[in-house]
């Protein structure tokens, strides 16, 4: 099984692993930095470097993982199983989606306490998220409040953490499941929680800033009144 090295520190930017398996330009290593995608978030990008100083550097142009469960590297030719790369995260790319990933939370949480809105989906970008809710009563002329409940939130500088709990104390808490068409990352009876000190929890498997100040100020750049079952929000960051 491939070791995560994301879900311990997501400011891992290189890292060194020996290739497993290697099929169709593609290879897995013995220990990944690279977020496969999931949950809305996109896979990461970089390189795969070899041979120390000087040595070849192969861009990682895709990364998913397989029913399997293994982190498959697009690197667009076969590698020796047992050859030691080095990994480089593409880290302005993976950066821009933790300080994104950070504000999904902070939204998907004040649109449900202030606004009762569940989330029914996400999709994540560098420059600009797209989050979907089923909010019946919310109006164009409230999105000025909610921007201002979310930068409120984000200035208070929340730590972000991560816990891994129980399958059953996970079922126990319901709130801790906020997409409807997502499912929740349960992997062998353990489920990852992500919380906001103080302020919110849930399941999640992606990457996240440390606080919420490093998310900076947000905006909601663009509003699509779908009908009641389906508002959608375009958030950037300005800051
Ligand atoms: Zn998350």
């Amino acid at each position: 099984m491939t070791t995560r090295l994301y879900l311990e520190d997501a400011y891992l930017r290189e890292f060194e692993a020996e290739v497993q398996e290697s099929a169709g330009g593609a290879c897995t290593l013995s220990r990944t930095a690279f977020f496969p995608g999931g949950g809305g978030q996109p896979p990461d990008r970089g390189a795969l470097a070899m041979g120390g100083e000087g040595g070849e550097t192969l861009p990682v142009a895709a990364v998913h993982e397989d029913d399997a469960g293994r982190i498959w590297h697009a690197v667009g030719r076969e590698l020796a199983p047992g050859q030691r790369v080095r990994g480089i995260l593409d880290w302005p790319w993976r950066y821009a989606l933790m300080r994104h990933h950070g504000l999904m939370h902070v939204v998907n949480t004040v649109a449900r306490e202030a606004f009762g809105g569940i989330i029914t989906g996400v999709q994540l970008g560098a420059d600009r998220s797209r989050i979907d809710f089923r909010l019946p009563s919310f109006a164009r002329e409230q999105i000025g409040e909610l921007e201002a409940r979310v930068n409120a939130v984000i200035e208070r500088g929340l730590r972000v953490t991560s816990a891994i709990i129980g399958e059953e104390e996970f079922r126990a808490r319901p709130e801790l499941v906020r997409t409807l068409n997502v499912l929740p990352p349960v992997v062998d009876g353990r489920v990852r929680i992500v919380e906001l000190e103080g302020f919110d929890a849930q399941a999640c498997g992606g990457t996240h800033v440390h606080s919420t100040e490093e998310i900076g100020r947000a905006r909601v750049a663009r509003f699509d009144n779908k009908g009641k079952d389906n508002k959608r929000f375009y958030w950037e960051l300005t800051g």
